[in-house]
């Protein structure tokens, strides 16, 4: 599998993240996370741009986004699932996923990239992690890659 050893997500230890099937990974926002519930879903292997994915990579990306965006909503009981990729930070094809609360001002179209900003400057409290972590296990158990034992794909 290619890989990276400047990549951040390439070089990220096994346990941070949980496979989705061999092709994807799924992990939590790290701490301070901007909100409860913000899933990340990596590709396994490096690639740097969404054109670079394998027809079986892209294939298994469109299923997935819909397994997580349901498990996070289940999960959190939130209204909608937002979907980020910059991969500017990491230039590793990954997805965000945020759960848009319909009574969190915060949670609403751009003003997420403003809360964003706001927890990773400390001038707004994260998350409680206690409650990301168990968000994550959540999402984690509503999965069926991973009821299927991460076999799929
Ligand atoms: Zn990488």
């Amino acid at each position: 599998m290619t890989t990276d050893a400047t990549c951040p997500i390439c070089t990220m230890t096994a346990a941070a993240s949980m496979p989705l099937g061999r092709r994807w990974r799924l992990r939590r926002h790290p701490d301070p996370s901007p909100v409860a519930g913000w899933a990340i879903l990596d590709l396994a292997r490096h690639a740097a741009t969404l054109d670079e994915l394998t027809g079986e990579e892209s294939e298994e990306l469109g299923r997935l986004l819909v397994e997580v965006s349901a498990a996070v909503r289940e999960a959190t009981g939130c209204a909608r699932v937002y979907l980020l990729s910059f991969a500017e930070a990491a230039r590793h094809v990954h997805v965000h996923l945020v759960p848009r609360h319909e009574r969190e001002e915060e949670t609403r179209g751009w003003s997420v990239a403003d809360h964003y900003r706001a927890v990773a400057a400390g001038t707004r409290s994260p998350a409680d992690p206690a409650r990301c972590a168990a968000a994550f296990e959540e999402i984690a158990r509503r999965l069926p890659a991973t009821r299927s034992n991460g076999s799929g794909g």
